[in-house]
């Protein structure tokens, strides 16, 4: 199997309705960002699956998710990667997703409440980090917590508009940076969002 057919085939196993609730599940096809209660929004299903094959996470990979929300990309890295852990702020929505990822039998990822503004030290380090909430510069702890020759993905910017940027740790430990495009997220809070 080819890597397009790989997330591709992630991604179609994956039912988006399951991670929406009331009205807007019925919207769960169309290709929109959804509300998910808390003033939080899951984003629309065409930039989920552009930044899980921009990431590019392999079978063995250790991977950090800094926004759990509904759990929905949570749920496609756990199909391509070994194991995903994942912090999100608001309790009630990591309890949700931690059940919904249970009931779909996600058995490799671990639900985390907090800040992710630290990461997870005693997990580190990872090879892959995906960001699903908009910084205003780049976290830290994150860049440390990067495995050598690892990937992070994450939406850094201004609070309206922001760029996906893809961070690249070498073998040897440089990093380089590139804006991907242009991206909408909800704010990463804390000391890392729009003050
Ligand atoms: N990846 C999610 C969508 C994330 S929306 C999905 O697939 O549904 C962004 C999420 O980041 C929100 O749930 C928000 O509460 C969370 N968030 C914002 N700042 C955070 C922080 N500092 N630490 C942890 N989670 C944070």
């Amino acid at each position: 199997m080819d890597d397009r057919d790989r997330f591709l085939q992630a991604f179609r196993s994956l039912d988006r309705a399951d991670f929406l609730e009331g009205p807007v599940k019925s919207m769960a096809d169309e290709d929109h960002p959804l509300p998910i209660g808390y003033g939080q929004t899951i984003s629309q299903p065409s930039l989920v699956l552009l930044m899980t094959r921009l990431l590019d996470p392999r079978p063995d990979d250790k991977v950090l998710e800094i926004g759990t929300g509904s759990g929905f990309q949570a749920a496609l890295l756990a199909q391509l990667a070994g194991t995903v852990h994942t912090i999100e702020r608001i309790p009630q929505l990591s309890a949700a997703a931690s059940a919904r990822l249970e009931r779909l039998g996600c058995r490799n990822v671990v639900c985390h409440v907090g800040d992710g503004s630290d990461g997870l030290p005693g997990e580190a380090p990872f090879d892959r980090i995906m960001v699903t909430a908009a910084a205003a510069r780049m976290p830290d702890a994150l860049l440390d917590q990067l495995a050598p020759g690892g990937r992070m993905i994450l939406p850094v910017g201004q609070r309206w508009l922001q760029d996906l940027r893809i961070v690249d740790k070498t073998p040897d430990g440089r990093v380089y940076e590139r804006n991907y495009e242009s991206v909408v997220f909800v704010e990463f809070v804390g000391r890392y969002g729009f003050g």
